[in-house]
């Protein structure tokens, strides 16, 4: 098994202001110390470019992108746009995102491939219902996902993936560590099955109610590369700790 550098990538979701950028530059301060850990912010699209100038070298990034350059999308952000303000990475699939825009597998598939032809460092996000894991159907529904959704090559960028179970986000409910496992190794699997030894190399993230007091028995979990943390990423005393927890 490959051990791959941590990733902690903080997800602001539709939260944060102007006001909360010292933040960003907290966080930033102690990734600097977190030797062997990296760390970035996705805040929203009217953040980035402040953020970017508070972030001292902290990678900041988008938490969509549209799968055109540019055109009639009304409403959208292109990845030369993202590039434009200096965004190193972008979120893609997100359970919201396929719940409330109905973006399918082959959207997000498309939105990817974009962004790594852009050189963005892009997050494929997977993870089944409440109700596919109570059918006992959760791999088969998060590999099959996973399929759709995956480019076949990074271009130029860094492909990585969060494996995100919908019952686990913003609810407290984390999955326990050997749901984690059982996943992630699956995960691998399929990645290995399809891209060969590219596929051994793409980090896995978790994603799903990571609070300071779970982190490190999550990133413990084989197969685990780092964690995508909502709610606990807003403020620096409770994203700290996670990031020190993987480093
Ligand atoms: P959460 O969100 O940490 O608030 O559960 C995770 C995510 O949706 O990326």
């Amino acid at each position: 098994m490959e051990v791959h550098r941590k990733l902690v990538v903080g997800n602001w979701k539709m939260n944060g202001n102007l006001n909360q950028l010292g933040e960003i530059a907290a966080i930033a301060a102690a990734a600097k110390e977190a030797a062997g850990v990296d760390v970035a912010i996705c805040p929203p699209f009217t953040l980035i470019a402040a953020a970017v100038a508070r972030s001292g070298g902290l990678p900041i990034g988008g938490q969509d992108v549209h799968s055109a350059e540019s055109g009639a999308h009304t409403g959208n952000v292109s990845a030369p746009m993202l590039q434009e303000v200096h965004a190193r990475l972008v979120i893609v699939g997100h359970s919201e995102r396929r719940a409330e825009q109905h973006e399918t597998d082959a959207e997000v598939r498309a939105k990817a491939e974009t962004a790594l032809r852009h050189g963005l460092q892009t997050i494929v996000c997977v993870g089944e219902s409440e109700m596919d894991r109570a059918a006992r159907d959760h791999v088969a529904v998060v590999t099959a996902q996973l399929e759709g959704s995956l480019p076949d090559q990074a271009h130029d960028g860094e492909l990585v993936v969060a494996y995100e179970p919908i019952w686990a986000i913003g609810t407290g409910n984390v999955a326990t560590p050997e749901d984690i496992a059982e996943m992630h190794a699956a995960i691998r699997a399929a990645l290995v099955e399809r891209l060969g030894e590219f596929g051994e190399r793409i980090r896995i993230l978790y994603g799903g109610s990571v609070k300071a007091d779970n982190a490190a028995a999550i990133f413990a979990v084989p197969h685990v590369d780092g964690a995508l943390v909502g709610g606990a990423s807003l403020t620096a005393d409770q994203f700290v700790p996670i990031i020190e927890a993987a480093a």
